[in-house]
Parts: C-alpha cells; structure tokens; sequence
C-alpha cells in the first residue's frame, strides 16, 4: 500500500495554481460570481496546462488515460471555484469519457483529438422537469426518419449548455412503456434550429450557466447518435456504464476542492482575526473545530483517491464510488459550515471567498445522483435484501 502523491501529481497541482493565479485571480472570481458569468476562454489557459488529453488514449491524440490526474486537476480548480472545474469537466468527462466509452469508432476519430486539444465541450441533457433521479423516465422524445433524427421536448439544469459545443442528452426512442429499452443518448449542438436556452439563477454555483433548453423539432444527422446507428436504444446501458462510476468521483473532486479551500481560508483568519486580546486560534474552541475540520479532510481525500486508484485500475469500483460521492459531499458540507463558524460575520457577509463556498457546497449532495440514490446503490450493491 503506497499513501505518497506521485510527483506528477504534485507538479500538476502546482502548475494549476500558478494559472489560476494569472487568470482566474479570487477578484476576477467574485466578479463572475456576481455577475453569474464565468467566460468560457477561460479554458484556453487550462487547456495550456496539458490536463486535456488525460482521459484520451494516445492513438485519439491525448496522454492516456489517468483518473487520478484527472480529478486532481477537478479539486484543484474548484479550490478557486468549482464552475472552473466544471469547465474542465465539460471537456475531458462529460465529453472524452463518454465518446471513449459509448460513441462509435467514427466518433471517436471524429471527437477525441478535438476534446484532447480542449477545443470542444460537452453540456449534460439528463434532467427534464418532472425527471431528477429517475433518469430511465426521461420523455423527449426522438424519432428516425431516414437518416435524420428529429427530437422534440424540454431539458431542464443543463449547465454549460451557452458555452457547450454539444448537449449530450438522454433521450426516448422508442415505445414509452419499454422504460430501460428504449432510450438513445444524442448530441444536439445549443445552435441548432429549434434549440432555445432559457437560464436558471440558483443560490450558488453561479457562473455554471445552468439553462432550460427546448427542444422543438430539432434535427440532427444519424452520426450524432452516441454510438452511430448501432447505438440506437442503446442509452441506457452507455448511461450506465464506467463513465457514470468515474461521475461520482467527480462531483467529490468538487467538493474537496470546495472544502480544502474552505479550510485553508479560515486556518488562516484563524491567525488574523484577534479576540479579548488574543488572535482566535488560540481559543481552544477555534482550534478544535479547525482539527477537526483538517481531519475530516484528510479522511475525505482518502475516500476520493481510493475510488480513483481502483477506475484507474479498472477494478469494480460502483459501492467505492457512491461511498465516496456521499462521504465527500456530506462531509464536504459539514466542513465548509464549521470554517464558516469560525469567520464568523465575515464568512457570511461578501467580500471573503467562505459565504460563496457555503452557497456552492450545498449543490454537492444534489447533483450526480443524491446522497440517498447513493445509499439505495451501496446497499443494493453490497446485496442487503430489500424483504
Ligand atoms: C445548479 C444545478 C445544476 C445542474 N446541472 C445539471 C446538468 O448539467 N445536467 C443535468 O442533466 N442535470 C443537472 N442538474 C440536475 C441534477 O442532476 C438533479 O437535481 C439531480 O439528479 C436530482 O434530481 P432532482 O433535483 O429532480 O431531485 P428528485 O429526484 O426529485 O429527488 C428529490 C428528493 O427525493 C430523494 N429521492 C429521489 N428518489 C429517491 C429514491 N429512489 N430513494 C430515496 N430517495 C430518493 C432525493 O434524494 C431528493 O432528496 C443540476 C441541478 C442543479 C440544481
């Protein structure tokens, strides 16, 4: 058993934080916060850091695949914010894993050198408005005609769509009633005729650019089924697959980037911040919460890696993955609201980064499949009966 960091990995995290020093300064981050907008030439710069091609095989262009590097690369963004992660993700997850995984070779020749360049991005079109965890449900409907493929209905939460190249929505394409059989995973350019965003504000994660999409008539060619024709009715098992284990991982990378920052903000108010003539790290109550906050960090970090190590290794890893999706977030939380405690008025109030980590860790537990579709699968999967 090696605990060590690579010093690839240390390398990159170091190489990650210079850029965001350079680009995407905490004052450039709270001006995107406010005005609910981060610009997507951002990742040009992260794009320049080689961090694109790591979920790309050489022979489509990229460095090979890596889901340790990877989802380092997500935490050490969303330390800054995890709308910048998310622009990452929108590249080399939601768009390489996915092609990699579910598109036919002619996608893959088609997509991969793009994405593994940062080029190209991908929105996710799962939810629909009565559709949340139940994605088998979805009811956009697309129908074939002749080598066209005509789609009809309403996304809702798609973030990234403005800024997306491709929507990479869960359709139905068949029978209503066949549920798990029918169901065909498309891209739909935002552009396309008969495509309209409408964006969502939300609480936090504010600059993700989460949107409606109607979708009225919309067109796209057969090649744009994930899969080709062969993938036609295939969705639900191309949903299903990898990608969606390294999905989770994800969305805990976020969150300990949220909350590594969190912690690291207030450890050093701790030593600024003076109180009854002494600065408030000295106040037993401070340093407990502050030890505690550390090393519920260090257990949340354990989790995550683990679930890397075992995707990288291509290992069952779908009870490790929801674990750590649920342990990261939850505690993720729980941590994120103690470093609020301890700025006290000043990690509520604007002008500090804590009240905006506050407001984005909440979305955690939410997104990529909630803290209890993460129990119903752990459960499940370690096979306790359900009678
Ligand atoms: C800011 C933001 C960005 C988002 N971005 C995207 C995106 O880019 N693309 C996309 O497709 N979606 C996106 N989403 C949607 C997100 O994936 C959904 O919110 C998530 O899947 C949960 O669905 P829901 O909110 O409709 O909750 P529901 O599924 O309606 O669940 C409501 C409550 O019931 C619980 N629950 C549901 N089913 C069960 C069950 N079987 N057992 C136990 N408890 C259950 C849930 O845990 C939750 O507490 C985004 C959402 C937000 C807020």
């Amino acid at each position: 058993m090696d605990f060590g960091e690579p010093e690839h990995i240390t390398m990159l995290r170091e190489s990650i934080r210079r850029m965001l020093e350079r680009h995407a300064t905490r004052g450039m981050m709270a001006k995107w916060d406010e005005q609910d907008k981060v610009p997507r030439s951002l990742m040009e710069h992260i794009s320049a850091l080689g961090v694109c091609g790591m979920t790309v095989p050489e022979e489509y262009g990229g460095l090979g695949r890596d889901i340790l590097a990877t989802m380092v690369t997500v935490e050490e963004l969303s330390r800054r914010s995890m709308v910048i992660g998310t622009l990452y993700l929108m590249n080399s997850c939601y768009g390489s894993m996915n092609v990699l995984a579910s598109g036919s070779e002619e996608q893959k020749q088609r997509l991969l050198p793009k994405l593994a360049n940062g080029e190209i991005l991908f929105a996710y079109g799962l939810s629909e408005p009565d559709v949340g965890s139940d994605l088998a449900s979805v009811k956009t409907r697309a129908e074939r005609r002749g080598d066209k493929v005509i789609i009809n209905g309403y996304k809702r939460w798609c973030s990234g769509a403005e800024s997306a190249d491709y929507i990479y929505a869960l359709v139905r394409s068949g029978d209503p009633d066949a549920r798990y059989k029918n169901l065909s995973l498309v891209l739909i350019p935002p552009t396309a005729k008969g495509v309209t965003l409408t964006h969502i504000p939300a609480l936090g994660a504010r600059g993700l650019n989460t949107n409606d999409v109607t979708l009225d008539n919309v067109e796209i060619p057969i090649e744009d089924v994930i899969g080709g024709e062969a993938g036609w009715n295939q969705g639900w098992s191309k949903l299903a697959g990898p990608a969606l284990e390294v999905e989770k991982l994800e969305v805990a990378a976020m969150a300990l980037g949220i909350a590594a920052q969190a912690v690291d903000d207030a450890w050093e108010y701790s030593q600024t911040r003076s109180q009854f003539g002494k600065r408030i790290c000295s106040h037993q109550s401070i340093r407990h919460m502050l030890a505690d906050a550390q090393t519920k960090l260090a257990a949340a970090r354990l989790m995550l890696y683990r679930g890397c190590w075992l995707a990288d290794n291509n290992l069952p890893c779908s009870v490790e993955t929801s674990m750590a999706k649920m342990f990261v977030c939850e505690t993720g939380l729980d941590i994120v609201l103690t470093c609020q405690k301890i700025m006290g008025a000043y990690g509520y109030a604007k002008g500090f980064d804590m009240e905006r980590h506050v407001r984005d860790m909440l979305l955690m537990p939410i997104i990529g499949g909630s803290t209890a579709i993460q129990k119903n699968n752990i459960a499940n999967r370690m096979g306790l009966p359900k009678a």
